[in-house]
């Protein structure tokens, strides 16, 4: 059987931070502040996966208290959460995610953004799907105070499920 799973996530904008979207630096006057490298999008999608196997959320799964997690690479966490996701038996299928962004223009990293995070998962690149949606100047995403990432993705799991 097919299990779906959503992820959502977002952070808020800081100055001085390399901005790190789906394991790729954008280059940009700053980026997101959290307390790993602050990948939204990467954030959603590994959010996505644990849900799909009701496994909660990254905050339970990698406590943002333990130092271990400080300044880590969420590709890294995204790795980990596939262990996850094997280890009862899931094989990834697809991801579909969306990053919600007033700037900056984000058409030409969409690619790079799906290789990294098909590697990352070990599926090809056309199982991953990244886009960009432009919040339309409003709300707080539109006023520029921060971004946002939404992720589904297909898990099969074993026969009898
Ligand atoms: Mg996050």
């Amino acid at each position: 059987m097919i299990r779906v799973g959503l992820g959502i996530d977002i952070h808020p904008w800081a100055a001085g931070r390399p901005l790190i979207l789906g394991g790729v630096e954008i280059p940009s006057e700053r980026g997101l502040l959290g307390h790993s490298d602050a990948d939204v999008l990467t954030h959603a999608v590994a959010e996505a996966l644990l849900g799909a196997l009701g496994l909660g959320d990254l905050g339970q799964n990698f406590p943002d208290t333990d130092p271990r997690y400080r300044g880590i690479r969420s590709l890294i966490l995204l790795r980990e959460v596939l262990g996850l996701v094997r280890a009862r038996g899931g094989r990834v299928q697809n991801v579909d995610s969306t990053l919600i962004a007033q700037a900056p223009r984000l058409s030409e990293w969409l690619d790079p953004m799906k290789k990294a995070l098909a590697q990352a998962l070990e599926v090809p690149v056309d199982r991953v799907s990244v886009k960009a949606k432009s919040p339309e100047g409003m709300g707080v995403l539109g006023r520029e105070e921060g971004m946002a990432a939404l992720a589904v993705v297909g898990v099969e799991v074993g026969g009898d499920g």
